[in-house]
């Protein structure tokens, strides 16, 4: 066989009293205990890990379980964090809740802050979470810039890498400490499996990493890791074919004139197009659109009568989806680029002939004013 079987177990049996007496050295790393996982997961682990040019991954029960788990394994009460202001709703929900709850500071960064993030950095500062490109306004972070400061401090670099996947961006080659990936998305990319990876940078970071998993009592579904196991083997292919119909997309949008502005980091026009190309190898599926406001009713007339785009939120899989950013991203620095309406469009693996169609439908309700 080719793909690693799946192999689901809670008790493991040891042949010595030796071996089960040294069991916990080997946690997420030996078959010890089903919650550590197994042979499948450890496999799973691995790819990623490789992908990702880093030391070892964990593999979680989601993506935000992920961003939980490495935020966690950094932070004590008295710390502070710094985290950029275009990070995922939980990943910001997170932080609001969990960490002051544990007595962690937050401050939330500009994500075109640069190098002068070494200003926000105080002597409690611990770690430094960026998502780049932004969730909803994808914007472009200076990610090596910011790193170099983190690294003269002492401070960890953890960075949300679900949007670029390790084929088109590996943060770890740029300095930082811990990748994350929501693997839900398009290491999956079929909507139908939940699972999340933290990769570490270097053994130490990693061993931080897995007593954080170990301690809260993150468990990966076997049946779940072989399937992202699986995706791994067409993600390339398809990341192409996603870059391609979001490009053929957005050329079409360009032309409409609700159209006022498309974010993607891709597009030349784009503020974070020089990092883009500099950092990244390409761009996936995913991107936003600022139209000329829209009422209520507009937005019901635009998004309620697609027929190849579909209306749902879990990106990264073959479906096309439209949807209007509600409620609109948060933001406490900077100004988010939202003269208009935001919504947000993912390119899906289907003919972007009938895409287009169904956009020119749209567009058309728009205008009629009717339903
Ligand atoms: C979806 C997503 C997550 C969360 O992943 P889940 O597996 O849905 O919990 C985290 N970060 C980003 C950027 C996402 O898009």
């Amino acid at each position: 066989m080719l793909n690693p079987p799946v192999h689901r177990a809670s008790t493991i049996i040891f042949k010595t009293v030796d071996a089960y007496r040294r069991r916990h050295d080997g946690f997420y790393d030996d078959v010890i205990y089903g919650l550590y996982g197994t042979e499948t997961t450890f496999a799973l682990a691995r790819a990623v890990a490789d992908l990702e040019g880093g030391y070892q991954s964990v593999i979680t029960s989601s993506g935000s379980a992920a961003v939980a788990l490495a935020l966690a394994a950094f932070t004590s009460a008295g710390d502070h964090i710094l985290v950029s202001d275009v990070v995922y709703g939980h990943t910001r929900r997170f932080c609001q809740e969990a960490m002051v709850q544990y007595g962690v500071e937050v401050t939330y960064f500009d994500p075109l802050i640069g190098g002068a993030i070494a200003d926000l950095v105080r002597p409690n500062t611990r770690a430094i979470f960026m998502e780049s490109p932004g969730s909803h306004t994808f914007e472009v972070s200076d990610v090596p810039a910011i790193c170099a400061v983190a690294r003269k401090h002492g401070i960890v670099t953890m960075i949300d890498n679900t949007w670029a996947t390790p084929i088109y961006f590996r943060p770890i080659e740029h300095g930082v400490d811990v990748s994350i990936a929501a693997a839900t998305k398009y290491m999956a990319g079929h909507s139908d499996v939940m699972l999340g990876a933290m990769t570490a940078g270097s053994e130490e970071i990693y061993q931080k990493l897995k007593d954080s998993a170990g301690r809260w009592g993150v468990s990966a579904s076997p049946d779940d890791c072989y399937l992202v196991h699986r995706g791994l083997r067409t993600l390339p292919s398809r990341l192409r074919h996603h870059e391609r119909t979001a490009k053929a997309l957005i050329e079409w949008l360009q032309g409409q004139p609700e159209v006022l502005r498309i974010l993607y980091p891709a597009l030349e026009s784009d503020p974070g197009h020089k990092i883009w190309k500099r950092d990244f190898d390409g761009a996936s599926g995913l991107f936003g659109v600022v139209m000329k406001p829209m009422d209520d009713a507009a937005i019901d007339r635009f998004f309620n009568h697609f027929s190849v785009f579909l209306l749902g939120s879990s990106w990264g899989s073959y479906v096309s989806l439209a949807v209007p950013a509600a409620p609109p991203p948060v933001r406490l620095a900077g100004t988010p680029p939202l003269e208009g309406t935001l919504v947000r469009f993912h390119a899906g693996l289907e003919d972007p002939a009938d895409l287009i169609a169904d956009l020119e439908r749209a567009f058309a309700r728009l205008r009629s004013g009717a339903a």
